[in-house]
């Protein structure tokens, strides 16, 4: 039988969504995708596999409720993208900006619901998805641990980055964080990265570009992998 997924979008800019869609031919066959864009989208519907895009405004009362609603239907919960794995640049939002004014504090969705799987990348490839269906429908790959050890990191920033990697004398240097940081936040000061803290808003995309840092949540958070068919 082909794995029902369900692509749903809490709050992004949609570069996800289209990820997704656009790694539509190669999974097709393989699974059936339901989606709001697709048109034969229903909330209540039990799925196997929901792929969640956007991060989740904590005050939209209304998503909330329906992103709890999904945790309880689905079988795996994957946060698709570095919004909803670890709030990405939604965390700039501050409320009274377009195009939802009202909205503020946007938050990764495993703040709300708990998530097996967070996949970081603005947006991540889209071969990506068709590994991921793989592995999700048969037996897991070692690589799937780390995507389950940053679903339970709950909150990444600078801050950790430091503390983890820098100030464990871990950091080679490489000057990943430095490039990938979207306000400025970091500089190189002898060789290492350094914080300057009031600019950093917590979007996470340092920890999850520096390539010690992995290391690190592999071993701070221990996983069980869970697939469609078996526990590992
Ligand atoms: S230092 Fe930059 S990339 Fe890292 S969490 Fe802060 S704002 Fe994001
Ligand atoms: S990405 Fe990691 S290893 Fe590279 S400079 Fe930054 S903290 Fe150091």
């Amino acid at each position: 039988m082909k794995p029902k997924i369900l692509l749903f979008d809490v709050g992004g800019c949609e570069g996800c969504p289209m990820t997704v869609l656009r790694s539509l031919p190669s999974i097709k066959d393989r699974v059936e995708l339901y989606a709001k864009q697709l048109g034969n989208f229903d909330p209540e519907d039990k799925y196997d596999i929901v792929l969640v895009t956007g991060s989740i405004c904590i005050n939209d009362e209304h998503m909330v409720n329906i992103l709890k609603r999904i945790r309880e239907n689905t079988e795996i919960l994957v946060a698709f993208g570095s919004c909803a794995a670890v709030g990405g640049v939604t965390r700039f939002c501050r409320g009274g900006q377009e195009p939802r004014p009202e909205h503020r504090v946007f938050q990764p969705i495993s703040s709300v619901v708990e998530v097996d799987y967070a996949i970081p990348g603005c947006p991540p490839a889209p071969q990506i998805l068709n590994t991921i269906i793989n592995n999700l429908t048969g037996r897991a790959g070692p690589f799937l641990r780390i995507f389950a050890a940053v679903a339970k990191s709950k909150k990444l920033s600078g801050f950790d980055l430091l503390d983890d990697v820098v100030l464990s004398g871990l950091c080679i240097g490489c000057g990943a964080c430095v490039l990938s940081c979207p306000t400025g936040a970091l500089q190189m000061i002898e060789k290492k990265p350094d914080l300057i803290v009031e600019k950093c808003i917590r979007c996470g995309t340092c920890y999850v570009r520096c390539p010690r840092a992995s290391q690190v949540l592999l071993k701070k958070y221990p996983v069980q992998l869970k697939v469609l068919v078996k526990e590992v």
